[in-house]
């Protein structure tokens, strides 16, 4: 156990002693040959955590999250033509603004705080209206509403619409399978359950994606352009030095070895995520385990929409923001409220990435969150709270 105060916020996130390792070294040239060697294995090892076909094209760039969903509305959908936005909350719209920005027309779906959107809706919505491409926040931090990715791609497949999902909060951590489910862009950053820190922007895109951009009339601005990246990402794929804009070079490092430890091998991949996605859902029934203790009640209203990444957790009554101080004295980082209606009223407890695997920090960080509520007033059984998350993690 450490003395500092554990990072349990939803991103950036707690690391591996491997990946932090490979944050301190001297920094390397965006051609040595370890670099290329590493970059390349890295692009190999996102196809596999995404489960991406081979015809599939990853991208790393310099970056954050925000940057890759930019990308995907600039080159996914032309000026004039619609987009369908699934709105959970902050981050669906964000997409939308950028979409408006790009020219689109926009067609909103949205959920009411702790809400979800279900499929069925997506394909009606779809059946109302022609469009070129859906987008949805598997997902959405600001709520902790997880949306039902596969049966959305399989909608838009079935419509003939492009499919992207901001897999910020989600990627390596909730079920997706890119290529089973016909999803054409899953895009997430790297300071989340990836277990990077942050810097990086990843996306990987199906062959119907680079096709769009192919067709597109507007082209996006430079530094944007999937097509001024692809070439650099296929180079160094294939072993070879490339330019277009200097890569994160220590994150590219770190990311290579992420990436490894998640799938050491690409062959097993499916049962290596597979293992994960259960490791998370372990991890999340967990901690609910001990929200339910202390009467911490989720912002999401139903389980099966629950994200299996964070918690948004009502403040209880008489309780209010002072709390976050008093967690983090107590021994964990956690997160003030995003959504704009009611940013005030909640907050928010990550637990992704290498947490997941650590019985004792997802401990601690109930203990912490138990005793911060007890310095304010709440009335918190500590023991008890603890003991009920670790019957989940340790049966
Ligand atoms: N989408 C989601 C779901 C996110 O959680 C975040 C970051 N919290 C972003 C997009 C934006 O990522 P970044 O802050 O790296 O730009």
């Amino acid at each position: 156990m450490t003395d500092r105060p554990l990072l349990m916020i939803p991103g950036p996130i707690e690391v591996s002693d491997a990946v932090f390792r490979a944050t301190c070294v001297r920094p390397p040239s965006h051609v040595a040959p370890d670099l290329i060697a590493a970059f390349g294995d890295a692009l190999r090892g996102m196809r596999s955590v995404w489960l991406a076909g081979p015809n599939s094209q990853p991208f790393v760039v310099a970056g954050g999250g925000t940057l890759a969903m930019e990308t995907a509305a600039t080159n996914l959908v032309d000026p004039g033509q619609s987009a369908l936005v699934i709105d959970t909350g902050y981050f669906g719209d964000r997409m939308a603004e950028m979409l408006r920005r790009r020219g689109a027309n926009v067609t909103l779906i949205e959920a009411p705080p702790g809400e979800t959107v279900s499929a069925e809706r997506v394909g009606d919505a779809l059946r109302q209206g022609e469009h070129a491409a859906v987008f949805a926040t598997h997902v959405d931090t600001s709520t902790g509403v997880r949306v039902d990715a596969r049966g959305i791609a399989e909608a838009a497949r079935q419509h003939g619409v492009l499919s992207c999902f901001d897999g910020v909060c989600a990627t390596a951590a909730e079920r997706f399978e890119q290529r089973a489910w016909g999803a054409d862009v899953y895009l997430t950053a790297s300071q989340k359950a990836i277990g990077l820190p942050a810097g990086l922007a990843l996306w990987v895109c199906s062959a119907r994606a680079t096709d769009a951009r192919a067709a597109l009339k507007q082209l996006p601005p430079l530094t944007l352009d999937w097509h001024k990246w692809q070439p650099i990402m296929e180079a160094y794929e294939a072993g070879k030095p490339s330019y277009f804009s200097t890569p994160a070079t220590t994150l590219i490092g770190a990311l290579h070895i992420g990436l490894r430890e998640l799938v050491p091998d690409d062959l097993h991949a499916a049962t290596r995520m597979e293992a994960r996605v259960a490791a998370h859902q372990r991890a999340a029934d967990a901690m609910r385990a001990a929200w339910s203790v202390l009467g911490l009640k989720l912002l999401p209203t139903h389980v099966d929409h629950t994200a299996n990444t964070l918690s948004a957790l009502y403040y209880p009554d008489g309780v209010d923001a002072s709390v976050l101080g008093a967690i983090k004295q107590a021994g964990a980082i956690v997160a003030g409220g995003l959504h704009a209606d009611l940013k005030t009223r909640y907050f928010r407890v990550g637990h992704m990435g290498d947490v997941v695997g650590r019985p004792e920090a997802l401990l601690r960080t109930v203990q912490a969150v138990a005793t911060g509520l007890r310095a304010v007033g709440h009335t918190a059984d500590v023991r008890a709270a603890v003991t009920a998350a670790e019957s989940v993690l340790k049966p």
